[in-house]
């Protein structure tokens, strides 16, 4: 199909200093958990977005010196010349499909580790380190002022050498040395560099004319500044802000603008909605002549013609709609809205690097494995024979699985127990704030209902009988899982005594299905994720009387690898809900639960109406069971092979369920290689060996 003329201005080339984008799709730096570790990977991440139409393509942020090293966190490394093959193999992929290479140089100062360089940490005053290491950083003298100049220069050299188009100045997120000097709280200095505002902003424009100086000739100089990072006057502010970008308006070839901490900057659907950043940075524009990139989860081309009709942005700027669908510009300009997997804003992405380990997404499964198991997210094989497929429950797991068998071209027939299609993506979508989510089922079920060789059948609940008289070759069971009652789970490896017969215990299915508890209510979470504090949200919202309790020594531990942490405890003490931790259930009777502190074993009494129990789930598997029991009766049947995926195999996230999916359909009679199943990164031989 034609593109739709209204969006034409989104493929208006465009200058950024010495260079020229193609388009106004921009790839912004972001993190991916593979970095320097994993070069050959993070270049075929890349490529995949230049392949899918991005003008722009960044790396994440990369370290410029030994004294900004982020251990145990992976990211771009750019020390001395012998880092540079690894981001020139990104330049190279990039510039094969027309886009241009950005690289973000940072030094990060006291937001840094130095881990494993054991390099003294650099700060503009004395204070402590963040995230919690037991150290503190010096305060820097002119002479290392000097010094990171030079680091910077030396780096912005490096960058260029490695065939960098675009090259950033960072000052955002709370993340970099150029920031930190900027902000009061870590900028007590009385030189010529801390006090007035002119005399913070020094640093910054000094590095800005350095970087200009160094590769301004060939390189666009970007710089990445956050206006506002929500934290009072110790922290840079929007009416500061407006005065830095007056300061600096024309310096840079390129405004790349955003709110701080990344905690603000990506924020969960769940907190905000597409385009939230505006009233944070719609000023830029206004203030100077150079082009301007923001983010704001942008996946609709009706909202990014907006941003730039209205004067808002000069370019789209992306990181999880690139990483949820690489090819989204491509797909703009071939007319196929309706094909963009569109992001969900869960920020299961932003985990990988949080718990240094390859990107991940919920709605694209190829992401991170694009090198390792040259999974492209566009293509698959060809189906290997004729083989009719039956794939059994339509939630995440089942769905993608029918989708890519589909786009295979196997004839696949998908069953479905309930009149709705999506699992527990449609349920889970019903509860406050994750509506985004049911893009999940969305994306899957719109490409499904595109293909000829895809029977869907709702209502249709199937039995082992049914399995076996349903002839198909290949039977997939992706049923799901339920949510236990007996309290068994992290906690209580016994369960808990009586929950199981105890009408006054509800489950996460209980509330799913409309049964809702009134008055009092204790939600107990022994999940640590999102789901508690969600239905303790939703039940707060229905009136109940809500106190959260676990035994973990904080509220939904795990959500800080999602960025969720933080907004959950706002949003909890906004809303009253009451959190209790460190404590679990001793038991339960009448309206008595009794509660222990897992420190010091005492106990109190907190009376409630009733308690949601969300502990562990297990798997819906009886068919599976069943089928396995009946193995003897498959080849009359005509089946040849029975696999359970996703949560009825084991019970786990979205974003498991998908792969799963995924996976089944891409190896599906191939072969696939015995042992190792990916491709790894080995790192032998001493520094000045080759790069394998
Ligand atoms: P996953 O996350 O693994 O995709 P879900 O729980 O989201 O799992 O989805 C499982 C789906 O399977 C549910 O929609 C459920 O109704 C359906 N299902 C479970 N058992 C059967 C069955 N015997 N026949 C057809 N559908 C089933
Ligand atoms: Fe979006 Fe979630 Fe994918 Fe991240 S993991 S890009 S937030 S869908």
């Amino acid at each position: 199909m034609p593109r739709d003329p209204r969006y034409d201005l989104l493929f208006t080339p465009i200058k950024l200093g010495p260079v020229t984008a193609k388009n106004r799709f921009f790839q912004v730096p972001h993190c991916n958990g593979m970095g320097h570790a994993m070069p050959l990977a993070h270049a075929a991440m890349r490529e995949v977005k230049a392949e899918g139409g991005w003008a722009v393509v960044s790396t994440e942020e990369c370290e410029i010196h030994p004294s900004s090293d982020l251990t145990p966190y992976v990211e771009a490394r750019l020390w001395d010349d012998r880092d540079i093959p690894a981001l020139a193999l990104m330049c190279d992929k990039v510039h094969a499909h027309g886009a241009l290479a950005a690289l973000e140089l940072s030094h990060n100062g006291p937001t840094a580790s130095n881990l494993y360089s054991r390099e003294v940490l650099l700060a503009p005053s004395h204070q402590p380190s963040k995230y919690g290491y037991p150290s503190q950083a010096r305060a820097m003298n002119l002479h290392d002022i000097r010094q990171y100049r030079r680091w910077h220069r030396e780096a912005a050299i490096r960058g260029k050498r490695a065939g960098m188009d675009i090259i950033y100045v960072y000052a955002g997120h709370d993340l970099s040395l150029a920031m930190h000097f900027l902000q009061r709280r870590r900028n007590q200095r009385t030189d010529e560099y801390g006090g007035s505002l002119e005399n913070r902003v020094r640093l910054l424009r000094e590095v800005l004319e350095d970087t200009r100086d160094a590769i301004g000739d060939t390189c666009a100089v970007a710089l990445r500044f956050a206006t506002e990072e929500l934290l009072g006057p110790g922290g840079v502010e929007l009416n500061e802000a407006r005065d830095i970008v007056a300061m600096l308006a024309e310096l840079p070839d390129l405004w790349d603008v955003n709110v701080a901490a990344w905690y603000n900057d990506s924020m969960p659907s769940r907190f905000a909605s597409e385009g939230a950043q505006e009233p944070f940075i719609d000023f830029v524009k206004k203030t100077t002549t150079r082009p301007v990139v923001g983010v704001g989860r942008f996946t609709s081309p009706d909202t990014m013609v907006s941003q730039l009709r209205r004067g808002v942005l000069d370019m789209i700027g992306a990181a999880r709609p690139s990483i949820a669908d690489p090819f989204l510009p491509r797909k703009i300009e071939e007319g196929r809205i309706d094909d963009i997997r569109e992001c969900i804003g869960c920020n299961i992405c932003v985990s990988g690097d949080m718990t240094i380990s390859p990107i991940r997404c919920t709605q694209n499964p190829t992401m991170g494995e694009e090198w390792r198991k040259d999974w492209h997210p566009e293509t698959i094989a060809p189906r290997s024979s004729a083989s009719r497929v039956l794939v059994v429950g339509a939630g995440p797991a089942g769905l993608e699985a029918t989708r890519a068998l589909g786009q295979r071209g196997y004839d696949v027939s998908l069953a479905e127990a309930r009149r709705e299609l999506g699992g527990r993506v449609t349920r889970e979508s019903r509860l406050p704030g994750l509506s985004e989510w049911a893009r999940v089922r969305d994306w899957r079920v719109g490409q499904i209902g595109k293909m000829d060789n895809v029977g869907v059948y709702l209502d249709s609940p199937l039995t082992v009988q049914d399995v076996l008289d349903f002839g198909a070759g290949h039977v997939v069971l992706s049923t799901g899982c339920h949510w236990r009652r007996d309290g068994f789970g992290r906690s209580n490896g016994l369960g808990i005594a009586d929950f199981e017969s105890n009408q006054r215990v509800f489950t996460p299915d209980d509330l799913m299905d409309g049964r809702w508890p009134q008055g009092r209510v204790v939600v107990f979470d022994d999940d640590n994720f999102y789901l508690a504090s969600v239905l303790a949200e939703a039940l707060r919202r229905q009136g109940c009387d809500v106190t959260y309790v676990t035994a973990d020594d904080t509220v939904a531990s795990w959500s800080v690898h999602t960025l969720d942490y933080r907004h959950i405890r706002v949003r909890m003490a906004e809303l009253g809900i009451e959190p209790i931790v460190s404590h679990n259930i001793e038991r339960f009777q009448g309206t008595t639960l009794v509660l222990e502190n897992v420190w010091s074993g005492k106990q109190s009494d907190v009376q409630c109406d009733a308690v949601v129990s969300i502990t562990s789930r297990l798997p819906d598997d009886q068919l599976h069971a069943g089928l396995l029991l009946r193995e003897p009766e498959w080849n009359g049947a005509g089946i040849r092979s029975v696999r359970c995926i996703g949560d009825a195999l084991a019970p786990g996230l979205i974003v498991h369920a998908v792969y799963e999916g995924h996976r089944y359909a891409r190896e599906l009679e191939q072969d696939v290689p015995s042992g190792v199943p990916f491709k790894r990164h080995f790192h032998v031989g001493n520094e000045d060996g080759p790069l394998r």
